[in-house]
């Protein structure tokens, strides 16, 4: 039988939550759900100095907001519990003392100033600084104060990366690195390695910046006498214009501001998703359903992958059109502008379904609603800044307002249908073009830029708010 798949996702707590780490995520989810394997969650949280409080509950929060459900984890525990690294120190003690008997580790005695020295000598002999060059002869007995360093057994290597390829390296990349550091605390370098173990990860799923230290990976792993895992390398995320690292400054935010600014958690987890990988066709767009069927490591880019915004927000829109109306009215419940609040669901599910096409997120709601609630101001600007309606007298509009008055006021039956039979015939009457005569009545009853369908939205604001606004502003 195989070794059931077990993936983990293993944040640091310092900081939000970038795209870049939930990507990460949602590869080893992906890469666990598709085989019913399990998917954990690790708080690699060893480096005090870097820890920025409230960052676990907000990568926690954010994961659960994407659906990226974990079995095992901090806060639902499972059979290697802990899953926070700080309360784990007694294993990596364990381990780190097995290297020592097995004299693979060292106290290493040296200040600061003493390293700074042989930093400097190497320099001046143009050779790389290599802790491994200054071993002591006679090292102390480690007693917890010092830096315990890995006795490392330089050779080249070569690895399968499931994204990167087949990669090689040589001796002179082995070095001896920390393995406990003076604060007693494990470095990363060490720690993930005990935990991955003692997890029974089968995939190491991360970001790129490990790749260099690979070398240094394998030889521990088979200091500790231990089967490497599978590895996957995500290449970076870049900025839009595909030059630099995506940084805060590029707007990317973390996913829970996007979904506080009306982005949809599975349009983030579809952009996410192809961010760097797809399924060699063309289909853009993807249920978590689809990706769980479909995702491979193998189809993710070896190069960076370009954050544009402007894609989001169209996957974004996609999954808009793509709720039922009763999913889009719940999604919908933080976002209604002020003046709805007092207006009853079946109306407001009304609005919802003339609205939803031009949803792109569901910010835009107060913007593309509130006249549906409330008497909208008049923006002049809307005529005045219109190439068309710029051009026309005010008489000429008087005309038109009162021609259109008149053509909807003797209608029987106040429906789309039979508003859309009398737009007709007014344009008949008046003469006018569509562009000028839709738009103005559009205007004048919505002062909105944009507004779903004449006829339907008419309907919905009922015959006589409808010729009401058509007055006042004569
Ligand atoms: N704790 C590391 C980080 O947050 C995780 C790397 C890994 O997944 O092994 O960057």
């Amino acid at each position: 039988m195989s070794t059931p798949v077990r993936t983990r996702f293993a944040p640091s707590p310092t900081g939000y939550l970038h795209v870049g780490g939930i990507r990460t995520a949602l590869f080893a989810w992906l890469v666990a759900r598709q085989v019913g394997g399990q998917f954990i969650l690790r708080l690699e949280d060893t480096d005090k100095n870097r820890e920025v409080a409230g960052s676990a509950e907000h990568l926690i929060a954010s994961l659960k907001t994407l659906g990226l459900e974990y079995d095992e984890g901090p806060d639902t525990g499972g059979p290697y519990a802990p899953y926070k690294q700080s309360d784990r120190l007694d294993i990596y003690r364990t381990w780190a003392q097995r290297l020592i008997d097995a004299g693979r580790a060292y106290a290493d005695p040296y200040s600061p100033a003493e390293v700074q020295a042989f930093r400097e000598q190497a320099q001046a002999a143009k050779k790389a600084f290599l802790y491994r060059d200054h071993r002591p002869v006679n090292p102390p007995a480690w007693d917890g104060t010092q830096p315990l360093r890995f006795k490392s057994d330089p050779k080249a290597y070569s690895w399968h990366d499931a994204v990167m390829g087949d990669l090689t390296t040589g001796p002179e990349v082995v070095d001896d690195f920390i393995l406990v550091k003076s604060d007693g605390y494990p470095t990363y370098n060490f720690a993930h390695i005990v935990d991955d173990a003692e997890m029974h990860i089968t995939h190491v799923i991360r970001g790129q910046e490990f790749i260099s230290s690979m070398p240094n990976y394998l030889n521990l792993y088979e200091a500790l006498g231990l089967d490497r895992p599978i590895f996957a390398t995500m290449p970076h995320i870049m900025n839009e214009a595909g030059n630099k690292k995506l940084g805060k400054r590029d707007g990317a935010k973390d996913v829970l501001e996007y979904v506080r600014d009306g982005y949809l958690p599975e349009a983030l987890v579809s952009f996410i998703a192809t961010l760097g990988w797809n399924d060699g066709t063309t289909q853009e767009v993807f249920t978590a359903q689809e990706l769980i069927t479909k995702f491979s490591l193998d189809k993710v880019g070896r190069s960076g992958a370009r954050f544009d915004e402007k894609r989001l927000l169209w996957v974004n829109g996609h999954f808009m059109r793509e709720l039922t109306l009763d999913e889009l009215a719940k999604r919908a419940e933080f976002f209604w502008p002020e003046s709805a609040k007092k207006a009853a669901d079946p109306y407001k599910k009304q609005v919802l379904s003339l609205a939803q096409d031009r949803l792109k997120t569901l910010r835009d709601l107060p913007g593309l609603t509130n006249y549906f609630f409330a008497e909208p101001a008049a923006n002049p600007a809307l005529l005045t800044d219109n190439k068309q309606l710029k051009k026309l007298e005010s008489s000429e509009i008087d005309r038109l307002m009162a021609a259109a008055r008149d053509a909807l006021s003797t209608l029987k039956q106040w429906d789309a249908e039979h508003i859309q039979t009398a737009l007709n015939e007014l344009l008949e009457k008046t003469g006018q073009k569509p562009g000028i005569l839709f738009s103005l009545i559009r205007i004048y009853t919505t002062w909105a830029p944009f507004s779903p369908q004449l006829n339907d939205t008419l309907a919905l604001l009922g015959k006589e708010t409808t010729l009401k606004r058509l007055s006042i502003y004569q």
